[in-house]
């Protein structure tokens, strides 16, 4: 069982050990990175990512390719849901003596000093952008059929305590209905 810091680690890139020119690297992206490392509990998944890096003395390049599943609840059935996820990424690292700006989406600034570029944060952040807004089952037949039940019966319930307002101006349409 790897400990919370070993896990972290696992996204570690020695600054020293990264060529002039392309490489690529591969990570496991498992449930516990995001339970485990950023407590994260609206969603979690498990993706195969590839890192395409090209440097270019202290600007590094990095292209991130996810492929694999989220995981999380259906927002209209609740039950457990895996769906297929494949998105891609890219942002650039530079490093410098001096922290000269702020970094942004595209750019983030390193010391050069600093050992290690750990991609942990950049993960998460880029599975918690892409995570589906609306996270469902792709058709309804596919929800937990005894939660659409029941939700379709408080549905069907609210609209006769509606229908039953005694309003008296209901009472008076009504009439005119029949
Ligand atoms: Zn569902």
């Amino acid at each position: 069982m790897n400990t919370e810091k070993e896990l972290y680690n696992d996204y570690s890139i020695k600054k020293s050990a990264i060529a002039q020119g392309k490489q690529e690297l591969s990570f496991e992206v498992s449930e516990h990175f995001f339970s485990n490392l950023f407590d994260e509990t609206e969603f979690s998944g498990a993706f195969k990512l590839d890192v395409k890096i090209d440097r270019n003395n202290h600007v590094h390049t990095f292209q991130f390719q996810f492929n694999g599943k989220y995981a999380g609840n259906c927002n209209r059935c609740l039950a457990p849901l895996k769906l297929d996820a494949v998105f891609n990424e890219e942002i650039i690292i530079k490093e410098t003596d001096y922290p000269e700006g702020e970094s942004t989406d595209e750019i983030i600034f390193t010391e050069t000093a600093e050992e290690n570029i750990n991609i942990a944060p950049l993960i998460y952040e880029f599975c918690r952008v892409h995570f589906p807004m609306r996270f469902v089952h792709a058709k309804e037949e596919d929800c937990d059929a005894q939660v659409m039940e029941k939700l379709n019966s408080a549905e069907i319930n609210h609209d006769e305590s509606y229908n039953g307002n005694t309003d008296p101006r209901w009472a008076e349409l009504s009439k005119l209905k029949s």
